[in-house]
């Protein structure tokens, strides 16, 4: 018998809106019960059925940049108007008590992560256990369809989601994984596939055992 620990992950999932990434994430979590879904948080308003602390954490403009100016957060961004960020405290709080973490953060947010997994100071913590996943739509028509189907959004919300949607595309070569969400089946296939693979890799794990004379 060998007695092995695991290091939990850091996953980040990016994607255009409408593009089937929260459907995909969801899919994941309920599946998993070993994943914690990071919680952002957020300037914009909440939406129908969305629930403060557990969507996001709703906060006021000067509440979010007296966080950003205490240094509080992993990273953060400007999406669609709004501010977005994911406190460090969380992570690693989750990350402590040996919990894989689900991130689902815009292009920017995933990039500043990229640079400090890089660069950063004191980034040990994270080098050996960030992974990043695009979820692409098959083709921005599709996307067109899937924005205007879901009858969640405003003619002109839409209109600015797919412009913005067009730069995000650009971004996919960035990441260590893309996925087409062509067939919703499909993709959740390859998304559990990459956690379980990752989750495997020798190099996560330590061994438990006195070592060998
Ligand atoms: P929504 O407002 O529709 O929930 O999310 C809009 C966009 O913000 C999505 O692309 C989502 O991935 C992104 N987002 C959510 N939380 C964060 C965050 O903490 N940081 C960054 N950079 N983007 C986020």
């Amino acid at each position: 018998m060998i007695n092995l620990e695991r290091q939990p992950l850091l996953m980040v999932v990016s994607a255009p809106s409408g593009a089937g990434k929260t459907t995909l994430c969801d899919r994941l979590i309920t599946e998993f019960d070993s994943i914690t879904y990071s919680v952002s948080c957020t300037t914009r308003s909440p939406r129908e059925g969305e629930i403060d602390g557990k969507s996001y954490y709703f906060l006021s403009d000067q509440d979010f940049e007296q966080r950003v100016q205490g240094g509080e957060f992993l990273e953060h961004a400007v999406v669609h108007g709004n501010q977005y960020g994911t406190l460090k405290a969380s992570i690693h709080e989750a990350l402590a008590a040996g919990r894989d973490v689900l991130m689902d953060i815009d292009v920017q947010g995933a990039e500043q992560i990229r640079r400090f997994v890089r660069e950063g100071a004191d980034n040990d913590w994270i080098r050996d256990i960030y992974v990043d996943i695009f979820i692409a739509p098959p083709s921005m028509h599709d996307l067109q369809l899937r924005l205007w189907g879901r009858g969640k959004d405003e003619q002109d919300v839409i209109q600015r989601r797919l412009e913005r949607a067009q730069e995000e595309l650009q971004c996919w070569k960035d990441y260590q994984y893309v996925i087409v969400n062509d067939r919703l089946d499909d993709s959740y296939h390859a998304l559990r596939c990459i956690l379980c693979a990752e989750r495997d890799r020798v190099r996560r794990f330590s061994s438990l055992d006195a070592p060998d004379r």
